[in-house]
């Protein structure tokens, strides 16, 4: 495998509530992605803040406060080639209204707000490292490796 990396995805409360963690989780597991860590938990205020910095001042940042810390999410790492990028990808843009069918965003949102799903910025360089680091200590983070990644990578 060439270029292997981590990132940081999580199911939203919006997403935990509808009962869609199943099938997040089973497409990342059917493109090949590995889980190394997984924990359902609920954010407060200052990891919320924390997390979202980069948002503070905007004028939706207090109701995504909010809205992160209002329910259960799901955190997860998810291990494989171009990790951060092929993740982006699946989940679709950050509007589902924008967002094309097939993708996370595109088939299970309408509004900006409750998009169901995050996960780490690739433009952001390093973002995946930071909020996987935020959200999980180093031994919460599982070395193994899937049995059929012998005939996922050339
Ligand atoms: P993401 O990386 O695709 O999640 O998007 P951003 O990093 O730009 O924004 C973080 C999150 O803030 C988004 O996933 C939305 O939940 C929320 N958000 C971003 N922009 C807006 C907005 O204009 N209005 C509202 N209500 N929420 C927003
Ligand atoms: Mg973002």
């Amino acid at each position: 495998m060439s270029d292997a990396e981590r990132t940081f995805v999580m199911v939203k409360p919006d997403g935990v509530q509808r009962g869609l963690i199943g099938d997040i989780v089973s497409r990342f597991e059917d493109r090949g992605l590995k889980m190394v860590a997984g924990k359902f938990m609920q954010i407060d205020e200052e990891l919320a803040h924390d997390h979202y910095g980069e948002h503070e001042g905007k004028p939706f940042f207090e109701g995504l406060v909010d809205f992160i810390t209002s329910g259960p999410v799901f955190a997860m790492v998810w291990e494989g080639q171009d990790a951060t990028r092929q993740v982006r990808g699946m989940m679709g843009e950050t509007d589902p209204a924008e967002s094309a069918p097939g993708t996370i965003r595109g088939d299970y949102g309408l509004d900006l707000g409750r998009n169901v799903i995050h996960g780490s910025d690739h433009e952001d360089e390093g973002a995946n490292e930071r909020e996987i680091a935020l959200f999980f200590d180093e031994d919460e983070l599982v070395d193994y490796e899937r049995i059929d990644e012998t005939w996922l990578y050339e």
